[in-house]
């Protein structure tokens, strides 16, 4: 199309989820009119969805925040007068270094969310120059688990987004995961690995998308897949089909293993989950004939108690099934060598041993502590001195940020910056989160975000964001969603922002200049990402010019690709299936088929529970916003069978109770025999055209499952702290509308 002088055609990089596709954005007289998929885009190849394609309607919508605002009257009363940029700065540096002075480094904490337009690891870059441990990501129940069962096991993670090979690959295994919805590129991939003649494998309670194209449907009750993965090992261990090559070659605790397994009653697992014998013994032959790949989900990751050891039984599979490191199957690339260099942008050595020994739950889940820096030793030992590469998996523990808060233990946290971010909704414990939030012991929360959210609407300050396509872009992360290897990305911003609304890295630099910090925040984001490329010869600019480099000329001259690792990552060097870190920490070495829950807390509720499914509309919360979606589910849905629902009383599109153990809300029914009987599926907070106003600001306590879900450590995975929304007890009850 030929440009008229108003309208230029600007190439970026999306940023709606994680997958980075490449877009065309037609930008006239300042504002985006369109986006298209960029054809030549190697990762992407033109794909586009929703999310981006829907970007214009996020930019100009009429509810977005647009200037600085400054609560007046109680929190949560929704009074807000408006303040300009450099008071409310003033003011929030102020307290900050009030609260810091009377309370420690560590009473400032930080939360951030998934991507959804936020600059990963900027706000992690302040906090650690200030002597903050505490920033509270969602990588517990992101990946988490996965990635770091795979470190323990052979050294680095994930592997678990192999995209699989066309005509090599004869298996592929999707796991808890809705590829079509959450990655797909990664589907395409799998797409065109199945129509080359890959048998598809799809384990999930529902009859997903990708389960109906799917040569196979296992359908394992919410939250056993620890069972189903262990009876997967059992089996194809006993029935010999291990890669006894491999194993003698580079594992050790292979005989640890197999004497572990043999105290595992198989029929019992089997039952746990609710799948057949000869379904685990048949899948087992196909893992082990191979080349397969296991793509796993952050399902997996949400199941509490278990996750860890979810993922360390497909770890231990992957290897054990001589599937790591073969052709068509699991490729253990090791710490990406791109320029982006997490640990210089994070400045995460800036952080004192002492202070970083404080952060949030560290006293408690050994990752979060003491065990990080071990499996960081272990990390760089292979792979020629890289560190922090697991730095996004070892942040502070969100629910203790909640005691922290309300109880002052261990320590008080006395100021909260949330970015992009709407704990109220993501979180767990809901009620309590509101609670602490609302609390006047948390005497500053500062929110900034693209819309009023139920955690914004308790704010003292709230703070205009850019959208991603307001500012400019740099592979800051996630660079494990490209497999295609080192790259490095930048573009500039296609345009300017709308009113006041400012990036997270002006948000980060300005308090970092009012607080001591000037020397480490240039004025321009664009000149902080020269220096990241600085060491290569690059700067922002010339990687901009070509949108992407890949390969050798993306990669981190301390880095060379070319240097093999030096074993595998891990204390012993080999493959460790049974994990030396993890017996130092005193858990266990090898994985157990734990539940989320125990039989006692059954009684009563004869479902099991699942929640937080994506849409290809939004990248998590961020579909609600849509008119097209909200068109299409106007209410949050509660999903079951019919033959459930006709036990319960309950009748299709009409609104139901669901009760936990840990609260009720209220959500429609839609019934569905796509799925597993015993199971209901609901939705998350819904309403973000509702009234700000607390106590229950959007309706976000009586509609959102998060209320109904655990924070607490008994049904928290033991090293991690990832917590639960995926596998608890549940019963449904006929309601009213709230
Ligand atoms: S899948 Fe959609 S939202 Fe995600 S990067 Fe690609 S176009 Fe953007």
């Amino acid at each position: 199309m030929a440009e008229s002088p108003a309208l230029h055609v600007r190439r970026v990089t999306c940023c709606g989820c994680t997958q980075q596709c490449g877009l065309e954005v037609e930008v006239e007289d300042g504002r985006v009119h369109a986006v298209r998929g960029a054809a030549e885009h190697p990762f992407s190849q033109g794909y586009v969805c929703p999310k981006a394609t829907d970007a214009p309607e996020i930019l100009y919508h009429p509810r977005r925040v647009t200037t600085p605002m400054k609560r007046v009257g109680p929190r949560g009363a929704g009074h807000w007068q408006a303040i300009d940029w450099d008071t409310a700065l003033d003011e929030i540096a102020a307290r900050i270094a009030d609260t810091t002075a009377r309370h420690g480094a560590e009473s400032l904490a930080y939360a951030y969310g998934t991507f959804r337009g936020g600059d990963w690891g900027i706000g992690e870059r302040f906090l650690n120059r200030h002597g903050s441990p505490n920033a509270c990501g969602q990588d517990k129940v992101c990946y988490a688990s996965l990635t770091l069962a795979e470190t323990l096991t052979y050294g680095h993670g994930p592997t678990v987004f192999t995209w699989p090979t066309p005509g090599v690959t004869r298996t592929v295994v999707v796991w808890g995961m809705r590829p079509i919805a959450s990655a797909p590129l990664l589907w395409r991939a799998i797409s065109r690995a199945h129509r080359a003649g890959a048998r598809l494998v799809v384990i999930d309670p529902l009859r997903t998308q990708e389960a109906r194209r799917a040569d196979q449907w296992l359908a394992p009750r919410p939250g056993s897949d620890a069972a189903l993965a262990i009876a997967l090992l059992k089996s194809l261990i006993e029935q010999d089909l291990h890669d006894a090559e491999f194993v003698a070659r580079e594992c050790v605790g292979f005989d640890d293993l197999r004497a572990h397994l043999a105290g595992v009653d198989l029929r019992a697992l089997a039952t746990d989950c609710g799948i057949a014998l000869e379904d685990i013994a048949a899948l087992a032959r196909d893992i082990a004939a191979g080349p397969t790949v296991l793509n796993a989900g952050n399902g997996l990751c949400q199941s509490g108690r278990p996750a860890l050891d979810t993922a360390r039984a497909i770890a231990s599979l992957i290897a054990v099934s001589g599937n790591l490191g073969r052709a068509g199957a699991h490729q253990l690339a090791g710490p990406p060598r791109d320029l982006r260099a997490n640990g210089q942008l994070l400045d995460a050595d800036h952080l004192a041993p002492a202070q970083r020994a404080k952060r949030l739950g560290a006293e408690r889940f050994p990752f979060i502590g003491a065990g990080y820096q071990d499996v960081d030793d272990a990390v760089a030992a292979a792979w020629h001195g890289h560190r922090h590469s697991q730095a996004w998996i070892a942040t502070a523990h969100t629910p203790s940020l909640w005691r922290a808060i309300e109880l002052s233990e261990p320590y008080p946290v006395k100021a909260l910056v949330v970015q992009h971010h709407n704990p109220l909704g993501a979180n767990p414990e809901a009620a309590t989160a509101a609670r602490a939030l609302a609390n006047p012991a948390l005497e500053l929360l500062v929110v900034q975000d693209l819309f009023m959210t139920p955690t914004a609407a308790l704010a003292d300050y709230l703070l205009p964001a850019s959208h991603w396509l307001e500012k400019p872009y740099f592979s800051l992360g996630i660079a494990f969603v490209a497999p295609v290897g080192d790259f490095v990305a930048a573009n500039p911003a296609a345009v300017a922002p709308v009113g006041e609304a400012r990036s997270d890295y002006a948000l980060w630099r300005d308090l970092g200049r009012r607080l001591g910090q000037a020397d480490a925040w240039p004025e321009r984001e664009e000149d902080f990402y020269s220096q990241c490329l600085a060491p290569a010869s690059l700067d922002f600019a010339t990687v901009a010019a070509a949108g992407m480099l890949a390969g050798a000329a993306a990669r981190h001259p301390d880095h060379a690709a070319d240097r093999a690792p030096q074993g595998h990552g891990t204390p012993s060097g080999r493959v460790e299936l049974a994990s030396s870190l993890l017996a130092a920490w005193g858990r266990s070495a090898l994985p157990e088929p734990l539940a989320p829950f125990s039989a006692e807390d059954d009684h009563n509720y004869p479902l099991v529970l699942t929640t937080g499914g994506r849409a290809l509309e939004g990248f998590h919360e961020s579909a609600q916003i849509s008119a097209r979606f909200r068109r299409r589910r106007p209410h949050p849905i509660a999903r079951l069978h019919p033959a459930a629902a006709a036990r319960a009383g309950v009748r299709d599109g009409e609104w139901i109770s669901l009760h936990t153990p840990h609260g009720t809300v209220r959500q429609v029914a839609e019934f569905s025999d796509a799925m597993r009987e015993d199971t209901v599926v609901a939705d998350r907070w819904w309403y973000p055209e509702g009234d700000a106003v607390a106590p229950d600001p959007f309706g976000v306590l009586a509609t959102n499952i998060n209320v109904c879900t655990p924070g607490d450590d008994r049904h928290s995975d033991a090293v991690l702290g990832a917590w639960l929304l995926r596998g608890l007890p549940c019963r449904v009850t006929p309601a009213v509308a709230p």
